[in-house]
């Protein structure tokens, strides 16, 4: 076995404990009422390794809504189906500003900072829809993630879908804001109709840890995109992942990684670990807070980090 994974189950145990006696759990999102109603008290953790063992703990086999962490599967496929044109609509810059900012948007004629931001993810979804009908790229979506776990029993819930649909009136103005700006190809309701359904994909920890390992550029892993396309994607994550809040998850964490409002983080140790871990209360930023604080002790314990 990797000397370097030598104790990971002992630095799990102690997370999990950690995680149980916290008193301060952060506030679960109440914006997308479908998800108000989560139980802050979860906490799930899992790590796939590169040497193909998976250990996990806690809530580690409850499903979530993956929320922005669907945005790096999104973006994996629209860069398949454009490569670099992707960048003429969306950037590379953190926004520094909140996930769900207006506020660029018009200094930039409607050009988002980057990917993972709402206003950039909803572009990269209208760009892979490229001409399909939202169904068709619901299915390509969820083969890819499929594909990525090995898993077959990973699905969307309507439900999620529906209750922001009704409710998403900022993701309305950026899609439309956007598309006064020329840089939306689909009517606002089709994109955003594939966009929300994408957020909506129920995952587990143990699911979404496996998924991401097609981000580990490790040798044995499923192999969905290229090596450089695999790094660019880590590079997106360390600056972008967390919105306003990637410095200091670089900081804290220095690993790549995507939060979602769901209270999930997807967290790559390159070519060591895919990390998943969910607890459903987030922090200002509107990223889970004891989730990054457990993987702020792994990659600390661990020795974890792509600074060496
Ligand atoms: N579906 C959510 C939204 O668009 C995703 C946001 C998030 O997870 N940060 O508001």
């Amino acid at each position: 076995a990797d000397p370097g994974t030598a104790g990971l189950d002992a630095v799990l145990g102690d997370i999990l404990a950690a995680a149980r006696a916290s008193t301060d759990r952060g506030r679960v999102a109440d914006y997308i009422p479908e998800l108000a109603g989560v139980d802050p008290g979860q906490f799930g953790l899992s790590v796939a390794l590169a040497d193909g063992s998976q250990h996990s703990v806690g809530d580690a086999d409850v499903p979530f809504s993956i929320q922005s962490v669907s945005k790096v599967f999104a973006l994996a496929i629209a860069l398949g189906r454009l490569g670099d044109r992707l960048w003429a609509r969306v950037g590379r810059e953190p926004s520094g500003l909140a996930f769900n900012s207006i506020l660029q948007l018009e200094h930039e004629q409607g050009i988002p900072r980057n990917p993972f931001i709402n206003a950039g993810a909803i572009v990269v979804t209208d760009a892979a829809l490229a001409g399909h009908a939202p169904r068709e790229y619901l299915g390509e979506l969820l083969r890819f993630i499929r594909a990525a776990a090995e898993d077959d029993d990973i699905h969307i819930n309507d439900a999620v879908a529906r209750s922001e649909t009704e409710t998403g009136h900022r993701n309305f103005a950026l899609a439309h804001y956007m598309r006064a700006h020329g840089n939306l190809d689909n009517p606002p309701e089709l994109t955003l109709g594939a966009y929300f359904h994408q957020c909506a994909v129920e995952m587990t920890c143990a699911q979404l840890a496996r998924a991401g390992r097609f981000l580990m550029g490790a040798p044995g892993m499923p192999r969905l995109v290229s090596a450089d396309r695999v790094r660019r994607i880590n590079a997106l994550m360390l600056t972008c992942g967390h919105y306003d809040g990637s410095g200091d998850f670089a900081f804290r964490v220095g690993l790549p990684g995507k939060s979602g409002v769901g209270g999930g983080i997807l967290v790559i140790a390159p070519g060591r670990a895919s990390v998943a871990v969910w607890s459903p209360g987030l922090n200002a930023q509107g990223n889970s807070k004891l989730g990054t604080e457990a993987v702020e002790m792994l990659a600390r314990r661990m020795g974890w980090s792509v600074f060496g």
